[in-house]
């Protein structure tokens, strides 16, 4: 044992704060693929298949075959990995062509892999701005572009959630402080409860005031707008948004990696001065891979995403005709609100005895008094097992008498 016993004392108070405050995190283990059914082993080793409504899969892509067979032919075509940053002698063709087909996706001129869209959010902003420069961002933005902005120089500004008039504010504030160059940067989609930034009002505002516009895409790209290229197409503004950040993580196969996709200047920057770029190792060729085939099937087709959308209408119109509250809105991701932390908890553990597999969310992590249960409709749910679980909410939400 290396600890030193004060040191091992410490961390043991840390965890059992966490432990006390009700904030501990437990992992559910997984035994099988990603998909609409999963296999969860429970904590006595017993395991139980249940319907899964909390994954990020909203095209159903992480076990699409298509993309399992792209992996292994990159995998097969170019190796394991490359033991290598992209500079020295990481970077394969494989990864050039994936950079200029999510440009085209995007409708931008060139794109920057990263590690994880983490990583991206990380690396963007020390690099682009300084001192004199201001970075403007929404309060609620994902903890990787709060991460980003801290290393940066530029002043920090922060408008209201979705506050237009609020971000007017900060904008005029950082011009009359004498900022350089002023750089506003959202979620496309906030990941708590779905809600999609008004990136048409915010392209207005930040030309009014001479400023860039920055959006990260986790949780839009490939689904988003008519077809699929993200909440700029949703929005209107396809083409117009300054720098895109995104995930290979989530709609878009669902392994790892990041990317920034912006002018090419942008792109050859951060390739010169972005640390999570330069300093940690290339995307390996099986996602790489993976990853153009993800695109070809988009490209190919709106099937998945026309189903992801039938599928959030309906689900969203029968949870309400249900007699649950939701927050409304037009995104897969549908927040069941309960108010009450303890009844979150009580009907996410219910949902999981039935068979369904939600998560609840309550303080810290939104709002006191705005507990709920987010539900993550994908393309891979079929009516019948949205059916089973609609039923199942009805049945728990009676026994808690949360709905009639
Ligand atoms: C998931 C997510 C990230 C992180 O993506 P990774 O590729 O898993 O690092 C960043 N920003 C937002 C908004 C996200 O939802």
């Amino acid at each position: 044992m290396t600890l030193s016993p004060e040191f091992h004392a410490h961390l043991r108070h840390e965890l059992q704060g966490i432990r006390d405050a009700g904030l501990y995190k437990a992992e559910r283990i997984i035994a099988t693929p990603q998909g609409a059914h999963i296999r969860t082993v429970l904590p006595d080793g017993s395991s139980r298949e249940v319907f899964n409504l909390c994954a990020n899969n909203y095209l159903g892509l992480s076990s699409h075959p298509d993309v399992i067979a792209a992996a292994h032919d990159a995998l097969r075509t170019h190796g394991y990995g490359l033991s290598s940053v992209r500079f020295i002698c990481g970077t394969q063709d494989l990864h050039k062509t994936l950079e200029g087909r999510l440009s085209r996706f995007l409708g931008t001129e060139d794109t920057i892999l990263y590690a994880a869209a983490f990583d991206a959010n990380g690396g963007l902003f020390e690099p682009l701005l300084g001192e004199q420069d201001a970075v403007i961002s929404d309060e609620l933005n994902h903890a990787s572009i709060i991460d980003g902005i801290r290393l940066c120089k530029a002043k920090r500004y922060r408008y209201r959630h979705n506050d237009m008039a609020d971000l007017q504010r900060c904008l005029e504030e950082a011009a009359s402080e004498g900022a350089r160059y002023k750089l506003v940067f959202t979620d496309g989609v906030f990941s708590m409860d779905g809600t999609i930034a008004q990136l048409d009002v915010m392209r207005a505002l930040c030309d009014r005031h001479n400023a860039l516009l920055g959006v990260d895409e986790c949780h839009a790209s490939g689904f988003m707008g008519a077809t699929g290229r993200g909440t700029h197409e949703h929005r209107g503004v396809f083409g117009k948004v300054d720098i895109i950040t995104g995930t290979l993580g989530k709609a878009l196969g669902g392994a790892s990696g990041g990317f920034t996709s912006a002018r090419r200047e942008v792109v050859e920057l951060l390739r010169q001065r972005s640390r999570p770029y330069l300093f940690s190792n290339t995307v390996a060729p099986s996602i790489v891979g993976a990853s153009i085939a993800v695109l070809d099937l988009l490209e190919g087709s709106t099937a998945l995403r026309d189903k992801l959308a039938d599928n959030t209408q309906y689900f969203r119109a029968a949870i309400t005709k249900a007699g649950f509250d939701i927050k409304p809105g037009e995104h897969p991701i549908v927040p069941i609100m309960v108010y009450e932390a303890a009844q979150a908890q009580q009907l996410a553990a219910r949902l999981l005895e039935l068979g369904v597999y939600v998560v609840g969310f309550f303080f810290p992590v939104v709002p006191k008094g705005q507990a709920h249960i987010r539900v993550q409709v994908g393309a891979v749910h079929e009516r019948a097992d949205l059916d089973q679980a609609l039923a199942a909410f009805t049945q728990a939400g009676r026994e808690l008498g949360l709905v009639a």
